[in-house]
């Protein structure tokens, strides 16, 4: 007998497929992923939410993709990763060897209310990478692509995303490092190496060895 999937699977999942090659449903999906936004918590919801907007957007970038005359490879998505990341805001892992699956990986810090039209952005831009080859990075192809399904499907992906994407409120970080020289500043929440060495580094802005550790209190 086949085990019940667990509760949250009863989410409804997102618009998605041909609809959003319109306006009306581009905002139909903007709102449902806003409204799951709405006092969102926890890894898991976090992640089934990731998933939901991979399987809501990857027929329509697919469609876009193949209609403008790509080879696009059709990799299955082995794994969601929610991070802690502050700076990196989402990957995709590509195995050289095995064309036939990819690792998508998002920051927990894109998932606040008011951030839907972003998070979407970012997800799409993760899932062009897995059609792509894994050598091509943001190359020549995938600026057409992203162009290509931005007209289509009205998103914004961008190569590199605004800093602004992710929420950097007091409360998500326990270690501010800051350069004295420029003032570049970079949040941690864990003490790797840079909050326990500081001297050993340099800032990667203007180069000059004279980064500050301030740990919150
Ligand atoms: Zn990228
Ligand atoms: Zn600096």
């Amino acid at each position: 007998m086949p085990s019940l999937p667990p509760a949250d699977c009863a989410v409804p999942n997102l618009p998605g497929g041909d609809a959003l090659f319109s306006a009306a449903g581009q905002a139909l999906l903007r709102e449902a992923v806003e409204e799951r936004l709405t006092d969102i918590s926890g890894v898991w919801i976090m992640r089934l939410l990731a998933r939901d907007l991979i399987a809501a957007l990857a027929p329509a970038m697919e469609r876009v993709l193949q209609d403008a005359g790509f080879r696009i490879f059709s990799r299955r998505v082995r794994a969601v990763r929610i991070t802690r990341g502050v700076r990196e805001h989402g990957s995709c892992s590509l195995p050289r060897s095995n064309n036939a699956e990819c690792r998508l990986a998002f920051s927990g810090r894109l998932f606040f209310a008011g951030n839907a039209a972003v998070l979407i952005d970012i997800v799409a831009h993760e899932l062009l990478h897995a059609y792509l080859a894994a050598r091509e990075g943001h190359g020549a192809r995938f600026h057409q692509g992203m162009a290509r399904i931005n007209e289509a499907l009205g998103l914004h992906i961008e190569v590199h995303s605004a800093k602004t994407a992710i929420r950097q409120s007091e409360a998500l970080y326990r270690y501010k490092v800051v350069c004295s020289a420029c003032g570049n500043t970079f949040y941690y929440l864990r003490a790797g190496a840079v909050v326990k060495h500081p001297a050993r580094y340099r800032c990667a802005k203007c180069g000059k060895g004279a980064l500050e550790v301030f740990r919150r209190t």
